[in-house]
């Protein structure tokens, strides 16, 4: 059987086996309910907050304004919908054109609810313009989301100097860190944050598990609504083993994950100039100052990026394109064209994605055997006859 080299861990991770070894009492052991009155469920509940105190933690926040939730979807939501709840006046909501669809597909909604919204432009390293920002907050904005960093590209707002100002303007500001938490360092009160989204299964915690941090004071109102869990924030009862292995997985980023990312950004590095010097018409999308240190998205130009996965796959290589075919449109990626990707590169971009658990050796097996891939799909393309007749390649 072909070894499994897994670069997509932008899309999800591997559970950390100390996570699952934390979790597992949690399932048949001590599976009382946290919110029970007897010692059976106390003692659960304890390790719920104890969970809560190690999210905090990381996150520079106090353990009273973690919520938990069960995705960073969910966060994203609660975040925007719990906020515009409570400004019924307030009918502008401010966002950027390349945030996670967990936001994004939020926005036509509520533009159906009779919501203005401004979605900010990128520019083609896909960062943003902090004028356009200043200039679309107005007297009716109720909320400010801005994602801490692109799930596609890796690229990195300045979320320090987007929060000061979004606060001098007297706005709540909300940031989907769902690719950040773990990664790179976070520190909600100097970073100016009021709200922030992650999720478990991007920090080697399991899927079904997500955190939405909430500064004392901000006003906000329940998605859920239900019973007191969460002190009334979020109704349903707990994901008790998962939100401990949240927990688990949050000390491990404090003590190493993060740490890690040095070596992290190397192999990162080495793939990607390895890719570039070897394949000819290789682009990288997006800041390369600024950027997540796990992730390089790659345009080779000419070709479909489906293909390459397919011919990925056959190798046990896993990664992603920069394509929407998932939702069943041929579109390339709403982040890329935003940042203006011409459509010969865009359809043919590949995000790599790496975690602490990969090694030299899978990148130097990447790097191996991208180019006869890339070679022979070129082979069949008419675009890139095309274009290799004009650059004479
Ligand atoms: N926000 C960003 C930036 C993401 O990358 C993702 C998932 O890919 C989400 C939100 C949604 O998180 P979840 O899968 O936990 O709902």
């Amino acid at each position: 059987m072909t070894k499994t080299v897994y670069l997509d861990n932008n899309a999800t991770t591997q559970v950390a086996p100390e996570v699952v070894e934390e979790m597992l009492p949690y399932f048949h052991e001590f599976y009382g309910n946290p919110s029970s009155m007897h010692f059976f469920g106390g003692q659960v509940n304890r390790r719920v907050e104890d969970a809560r105190e190690k999210v905090a933690a990381l996150l520079g926040a106090k353990p009273d304004e973690i919520i938990f939730t069960s995705c960073g979807t969910e966060s994203d939501n609660a975040s925007i919908m719990g906020t515009l709840d409570r400004y019924p006046e307030k009918r502008h909501f401010v966002t950027t054109r390349v945030e996670h669809p967990a936001v994004w597909n939020l926005c036509p909604y509520l533009r159906s609810k009779d919501y203005r919204i401004t979605e900010l432009s990128v520019d083609r390293n896909g960062q943003l313009d902090l004028e356009e920002l200043k200039s679309a907050i107005g007297d009716d904005t109720a909320l400010v989301s801005v994602m801490w960093a692109n799930n596609e590209t890796g690229v990195i707002f300045p979320i320090r100097e987007i929060g000061e100002l979004v606060r001098d303007k007297g706005i709540v500001f909300h940031t989907d860190a769902v690719q950040v938490a773990g990664k790179i360092p976070v520190d909600v009160k100097a970073d100016n944050v009021d709200m922030l989204s992650m999720s478990g299964h991007k920090i080697h915690a399991p899927k079904g598990v997500g955190v939405l941090y909430v500064r004392k004071g901000t006003k906000f109102s329940p998605f859920l609504i239900g019973g007191h869990q969460e002190h009334g924030r979020r109704g349903g009862t707990e994901n008790v083993a998962s939100i401990i292995g949240l927990g688990k997985a949050c000390e491990l980023a404090r003590d190493h994950f993060t740490k890690d990312m040095v070596r992290v950004q190397q192999l990162r590095d080495k793939l990607e100039s390895g890719l570039l010097e070897k394949i000819p018409n290789a682009i990288v999308n997006g800041d390369r100052d600024n950027r997540l240190p796990n992730t390089t998205s790659i345009a080779f130009e000419y070709v479909e990026g489906e293909s390459i996965l397919l011919m990925l796959n056959e190798y046990g290589i896993c990664a992603s394109s920069g394509s929407a075919c998932t939702s069943g449109s041929l579109e390339p990626s709403h982040v890329l064209r935003a940042m203006g990707v011409p459509f010969t590169a865009a359809h043919g971009s590949i995000r790599f994605s790496l975690s602490t658990y990969n090694t030299e050796e899978e990148i130097d097996f990447i790097i191996q055997k991208m180019p006869p891939i890339i070679d022979r799909l070129r082979s069949m393309s008419p675009y890139w006859k095309k274009a290799a007749a004009a650059l004479e390649v």
